[in-house]
């Protein structure tokens, strides 16, 4: 199915952004090498990595956050929890970065973990934050709704200015790539994948940025309930199974061992991340919808 494109396509940037083409990404000197715990903290900081093409890890290192650059205007997906905007545009700077040269900020799903900072990143940089329509009021408003698996142990979050909601399966074009909106709820109700073809030189990935699959929840919800996740959560997992993927990204990069492969000790391409990110979820679920039926859900 051929995406339908976003229709402001970088309408934020104007005739001056093209007359003035955002600053392109550059590798602080020297490499700083990564220091990040293996229980790292979600706030604990890390220097920028170069993924491929123009794609930057500007996380921290327990929390992903990427960098699409391009002359046109830059794309950001998620903001870090709470010291995240704090982490992540000190990252944009030593890359050379101006924050006014991000135009959208992409956002995974409706937790204080991913979100804490967009609320800011979005003040500082005017971008556009984008969102599936089913996570644009909690995002508005900086907390969640009874939808939502968790929403008995939230924190809030800094509600967010300038959300648009993305239609599921549209793009938005970023220079010569489609950022495609990939619906991905289950973890929440509002979950967003994104996904994309990245090229350097004559070599092009699919890449894709996986919401988090996991079915956790507080002490009422239940997934097996009418109208609850269960159904969307096996969705979202079989279209995870079937996405073209040859980098995958995750919410939390111990998910994907996104760090080792940042520090080259693992493959970054690994064409069958997606497939097996999905299995190991469809198992969870299947566990955890068979503990609700027996009444010995966590
Ligand atoms: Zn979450």
């Amino acid at each position: 199915m051929r995406a339908a494109l976003w229709s402001a396509l970088f309408a934020a940037c104007g005739s001056a952004a093209a007359a003035t083409p955002a600053r392109m990404p550059t590798l602080p000197a020297p490499h700083q090498p990564l220091q990040c715990a293996e229980d790292a903290g979600w706030d604990d900081p890390m220097p920028p990595r170069h993924l491929f093409g123009d794609v930057w890890y500007v996380g921290t290192c327990g929390i992903t956050s990427i960098l699409i650059a391009s002359p046109q205007g830059h794309v950001l997906i998620d903001g870090g929890a709470k010291l995240g905007a704090q982490r992540i545009e000190k990252n944009l700077r030593a890359l050379g970065v101006d924050l006014k040269d991000i135009k959208y900020i992409l956002v995974s799903h409706e937790h204080f973990d991913h979100v804490g900072g967009v609320a800011q990143l979005q003040r500082d940089s005017g971008a556009v934050v984008l969102t599936r329509q089913e996570a644009a009021a909690s995002l508005k408003r900086g907390k969640s709704d009874r939808r939502d698996p968790q929403f008995d142990v939230l924190d809030p979050f800094p509600a967010i200015a300038n959300v648009q909601s993305i239609k599921a399966g549209a793009g938005l074009r970023a220079a010569e790539r489609t950022i495609i909106n990939v619906p991905m709820p289950g973890h929440t109700p509002g979950g967003s994948g994104w996904r994309w073809r990245e090229c350097e030189g004559s070599v092009c990935l699919n890449f894709f940025y996986s919401d988090s699959v996991s079915a956790i929840s507080d002490k009422t919800y239940r997934y097996s309930d009418a109208g609850a996740l269960a159904r969307p959560m096996q969705q979202t997992l079989s279209r995870l199974e079937k996405a073209p993927c040859d980098v995958l990204m995750t919410t939390h990069p111990s998910s994907s061992h996104l760090i080792e492969r940042l520090e080259g000790k693992e493959a970054l391409v690994q064409p069958q991340a997606c497939r097996k990110l999905a299995e190991s979820a469809k198992t969870a679920l299947k566990l955890r919808l068979s503990q609700e039926s027996a009444n010995t859900a966590p």
